[in-house]
């Protein structure tokens, strides 16, 4: 087991509290703590939870939350090859970790219209019902296994209609996946249908209806994916205009291979509630270390109106959204009090789980306990479930979930 320990002259640092100016703990939402100031006290403070170490440990048993997960990128391995065998479909690879390897050299290219190639290879294995519904329940019991109280899952049905399958069929199988995964390991979800961006405008007006069409049965908001170069998402304005007039639920994939532009498109033309990546809003952003010294209108807009950042590190390092883990700018946001909160994108195909995830903040940003706290609220906060829901998991799951690892890191505390 590795532990992960925070950078000494960050872990003492405790910011007084805005409203006391003393160093106390209270129970707050976004705009809790300011940014971290020279002037800030430096006290050796063990017995304050959130400056402890973080293990893996304790990482693994966080409550999570999941709010941008493909189901095709997420495949378990053996399923893969199961699945291939029984319907005499050609893989690359024989052998799970081949396999399994196999997908994540190929993400690994800088490029997201490379790191989409693998898709074709799991999709290939999810064109029947049962195909479908296995894989969506696995997905939910892989979440369970790390903790994760609340998943987000989509996918784009339109992709698995090459045996004959009817939309409708499609997402009723995945439905029922899901349903199966959550009665037998209570994680509960919510499911994304997803329109690609490169086809025609009337197939996202389709999947748009189709989504508003199950959304008492489990479909919690729409979504548009695929490659961002030379397919803007206003493309699809149609779709977009339909979900809202339905007051339904808008989540985009912008500023990933595409800047600002992207984003700025995605939120004010086709009303986008949270955006997928959002990890080019840095270049609107001037900036030292973490320090921002200037910021434009759109990523003053992003950060006033609490717009959800779905974060996803090493996606982003993977397509070449980013350099490397240190030059992501999450840890810029995060600090300067965006809505922002750590996702995997694709489990197979980035090799990663949310316990990874925020594995490697905690390495690269020296996050402590509260920090992980504080991200896992931010992304309960921006679920698709409806207020209430929302806030019966935060009270009653993740909340004494982490008060119970206070306890048991620090019982006099
Ligand atoms: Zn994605």
């Amino acid at each position: 087991m590795s532990t992960y320990w925070v950078a000494q002259d960050v872990i003492n640092v405790k910011p007084r509290c805005r409203d006391t100016g003393n160093n106390c703990i209270h129970d707050v939402g976004d705009a809790d703590l300011r940014p971290l100031q020279k002037t800030d006290v430096y006290i050796n403070t063990s017995k304050y939870y959130y400056t402890h170490m973080v293990t893996q440990e304790m990482i693994k048993k966080i409550p999570k939350v999941e709010l941008h997960d493909h189901l095709d990128g997420s495949v378990l391995p053996q399923t893969i090859i199961e699945l291939a065998e029984k319907y005499k479909v050609e893989l690359p690879e024989n052998n799970a970790d081949a396999l399994a390897k196999w997908f994540q050299r190929g993400s690994d290219r800088k490029s997201l219209a490379l790191y989409l190639e693998g898709f074709s290879v799991t999709l290939s294995v999810m064109q029947t019902e049962e195909a479908l519904e296995r894989i969506a329940y696995e997905h939910l019991v892989t979440h369970s296994k790390e903790n994760v109280v609340y998943s987000e899952i989509r996918f784009a049905p339109i992709l698995n209609q090459q045996k004959g399958l009817n939309l409708e069929a499609v997402v009723a199988a995945v439905l029922k996946g899901l349903e199966r995964g959550k009665s037998e390991t209570g994680v509960d979800f919510g499911l994304i249908l997803c329109a690609m961006r490169d086809q025609d405008m009337k197939i996202s007006l389709e999947i748009a209806e189709l989504a508003v069409a199950f959304r008492d049965r489990g479909v919690v908001g729409f979504d548009i994916a695929g490659d961002e170069n030379g397919h803007p998402p206003k493309k699809h304005l149609d779709a977009f205009q339909f979900i809202r007039n339905r007051n339904f639920n808008i989540t985009i994939h912008a500023g990933e291979a595409f800047g600002i532009e992207s984003i700025w498109q995605a939120l004010q033309i086709c009303g986008a509630h949270r955006i997928g990546h959002a990890t080019r809003l840095i270049e609107d952003i001037t900036f030292q270390g973490t320090r921002i010294e200037k910021m434009g209108s759109l990523a003053n807009f992003i950060r006033d109106k609490r717009v959800p950042m779905e974060i996803c590190l090493s996606s982003n390092v993977q397509t070449g959204a980013t350099k490397n883990f240190d030059e992501h700018p999450f840890h810029v946001f995060y600090r300067n009090g965006f809505r922002v909160f750590l996702c995997t994108d694709n489990r197979l195909m980035s090799n990663t789980s949310l316990t990874k995830e925020m594995e490697i903040a905690v390495k690269h940003y020296n996050l402590n306990l509260r920090d992980l706290e504080k991200l896992t609220l931010n992304a309960m906060k921006s679920a698709f479930i409806h207020h209430d829901d929302r806030i019966r998991i935060i009270y009653d799951i993740i909340k004494p979930g982490f008060a119970k690892l206070r306890n048991e890191t620090n019982p006099n505390g």
